[in-house]
C-alpha cells in the first residue's frame, strides 16, 4: 500500500519548486499531522520546522479551526464574490481592517500570495490611469525581492535562480538595492541602509513621473535568504515614496499574521503602506485565502458610474471562499485569546539565545532572525565569508539530514530556513535547533572530507 502510493506519486505528480529527479530518490508522502508535527505514510514523525512552507500558526489539527470548518460546512462551502458577498467574507473583511495599519480600510480577497501581489500591481497601475496620470506606468522593485510566481509577481521579483529563465516574459522594473548587511563592505548597518536609501532617491528623482509604485517585502526578504532590513530602512523607503508621489506596495505574505512578533511587520517601523498583500498565516495554514489591503483614497478612484470604465476588472473563481474565510476568522479569534503576537514577541529573545548556540559551528556564517522567521547562512569559510559552491547543494543536503533526524524544512540555497509554527514551546524550539545543529555538523564534516580530497 505504502509502496504503491510512492510509485503512483513518482508516476503522475509534478511538484512545485522541485527537481523531480531529486524527488524520485527521496520521496516523501505526508499522511497526517498533530500539533507541530506531521507524520508520513510509514508512521515516521517530523517537526514541521518550516510551518509547511511558512504558513502554520497554531499547529496541525487545531480543534477550534477544525470545528470552524465543520460548522461552516453545515451552511455552505462556497458561493461567488462577483457582484455579491457572503457572511464569513464580510465579517473577515471587517476584522482584517481592524487589525491592519490604520490607513488601510478596504480588502480585496484572492487565493494566494502571488495573486494578492498581482492585484496590488494592477490596482496601482489603474489608480493612476483613473486619476488622470496615466504616464505613471512603471514599477520600482527591490534587488533579490520575491513576490510569488505568476508573471506580474515575477516581474517585480529578482531572485536570480528562480526568475532568470522568464526574463523575456517579464515587464521591466527599476531595481533598487537592498541592505544586505552581512555581505556589505563595511558591515555597518546604518551606513549600508543610508547608501541604499540614497541610491533609491537618485532613481526616484529622475524617474518618479513615470513610476506608479514601489514593491518591497516587509522587514525581511524571505526567499532571498531571510535578509533582515536594518532599522530605519522600511520607514526611509516610505518617506521617499511619499516625497516622490509613488505608491508603496508592501508584501506581508510571509511576515504578516504574527510571524515577526508584530501582527504585521511594517508595525516595527510604524509604516503605513498604500497597498499591502498578505496570505500564508491568514487561515492558520489551513486553506488558500489571500488579501490585498488598500486605502479609501485608492478605492475611491475606482468608484464611479459603470460607463466611466473605472471598475477593477479582476477576480478569481474561488475568491472569498466561505470555508477559508470561516477558518481565517477563527484563526484571528485564537490570535486574540491565545495572545499569539505577544507570545512570539516574548519568545523571540529566547529563540535568539537558543540559535546563538549555532555560532560555534565552523560553517555558520550568519544567523538572521526577526521573530519566528530565521535563516542560517552556511559558508565554506567563515573568515572570508566565501560561499559554498552552488553545485555542493549544502543547504539541500543539510535539509535531507534533518529529515532523517525528524524535522522538515526547505533551504534557500546555502541558507537553512527555520520558521517554526508560532505556538512552538521553548522545549520544542530547543529540540528543533539541536536537530539543525547536528545536521549542519554532520553534513559539513562530510563536505570537508571531500574538500580535502579534492585538493
Ligand atoms: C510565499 C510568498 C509569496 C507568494 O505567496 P503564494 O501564496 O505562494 O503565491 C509572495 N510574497 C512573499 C514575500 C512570500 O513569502
Amino acid at each position: 500500500m505504502t509502496h504503491d502510493l510512492i510509485e503512483k506519486s513518482k508516476k503522475h505528480l509534478w511538484l512545485p519548486f522541485t527537481q523531480m529527479k531529486d524527488y524520485d530518490l527521496d520521496p516523501l508522502i505526508i499522511e497526517s499531522g498533530n500539533g507541530i508535527k506531521v507524520k508520513d505514510i510509514n508512521g515516521k514523525e517530523y517537526f514541521d520546522g518550516f510551518s509547511s512552507v511558512w504558513l502554520n500558526v497554531h499547529g496541525h489539527r487545531k480543534k477550534e479551526l477544525d470545528q470552524a470548518i465543520k460548522d461552516q460546512l453545515e451552511k455552505i462551502a462556497h458561493s461567488t464574490l462577483l457582484g455579491m458577498t457572503n457572511v464569513p467574507a464580510t465579517k473577515l473583511a471587517e476584522k482584517l481592517v481592524e487589525i491592519s495599519p490604520d490607513n488601510l480600510t478596504r480588502v480585496f480577497f484572492s487565493d494566494s500570495g502571488a495573486e494578492a501581489m498581482e492585484i496590488a500591481l494592477k490596482m496601482a497601475f489603474q489608480y493612476w490611469k483613473n486619476v488622470g496620470k496615466s504616464q505613471k506606468q512603471k514599477f520600482v522593485s527591490m534587488q533579490d525581492g520575491y513576490h510569488g510566481d505568476t508573471i506580474g509577481a515575477v516581474s517585480v521579483g529578482a531572485v536570480e535562480l528562480f526568475h532568470r529563465v522568464y526574463g523575456p516574459l517579464m515587464f521591466e522594473s527599476f531595481k533598487a538595492p537592498i541592505p544586505y548587511v552581512y555581505r556589505s563592505k563595511s558591515e555597518d548597518s546604518k551606513q549600508c541602509r543610508d547608501e541604499c536609501l540614497q541610491k533609491l532617491e537618485e532613481l526616484l528623482k529622475v524617474h518618479h513621473e513615470e513610476i506608479a509604485a514601489l514593491t518591497i517585502e516587509s522587514m525581511v526578504q524571505g526567499a532571498a535568504g531571510m535578509i533582515v532590513m536594518p532599522s530605519g530602512f522600511l520607514a526611509g523607503v516610505r518617506a521617499l515614496c511619499t516625497k516622490y508621489d509613488v505608491l508603496m506596495i508592501v508584501d506581508e505574505v510571509a511576515t504578516g499574521f504574527g510571524r515577526t512578533g508584530k501582527m504585521f511587520a511594517c508595525e516595527h517601523e510604524n509604516v503605513q503602506p498604500d497597498l499591502m498583500a498578505a496570505g500564508k498565516g491568514i487561515t492558520g495554514g489551513y486553506l488558500p485565502i489571500a488579501v490585498t489591503f488598500t486605502t479609501e483614497q485608492i478605492y475611491e478612484a475606482f468608484y464611479d458610474d459603470y460607463e466611466k470604465l473605472k471598475t477593477f476588472f479582476h477576480g478569481h473563481s474561488y475568491t472569498g471562499n466561505q470555508l477559508g474565510c470561516a477558518v481565517a476568522l477563527e484563526n484571528l479569534r485564537l490570535f486574540e485569546t491565545d495572545e499569539i503576537v505577544q507570545t512570539v514577541e516574548n519568545k523571540s529573545e529566547e529563540l535568539k539565545e537558543i540559535l546563538s548556540d549555532l555560532h560555534s559551528l565552523t560553517h555558520v556564517g550568519d544567523i538572521r532572525q526577526l521573530g519566528f522567521m530565521c535563516g542560517i547562512e552556511l559558508v565554506q569559510d567563515k573568515l572570508t565569508k566565501t560561499p559554498f559552491l552552488f553545485k555542493k547543494r549544502i543547504g539541500y543536503k543539510v535539509s535531507l539530514k534533518m529529515r532523517e533526524l525528524g524535522m522538515l524544512t526547505r533551504p534557500l540555497g546555502n541558507v537553512i530556513v527555520f520558521m517554526p509554527p508560532l505556538v512552538s514551546t521553548k522545549d520544542e524550539l530547543e529540540t528543533m535547533v539541536n536537530i539543525m545543529k547536528e545536521a549542519i555538523e554532520v553534513v559539513c564534516q562530510e563536505e570537508e572530507a571531500v574538500f580535502v580530497h579534492d585538493i
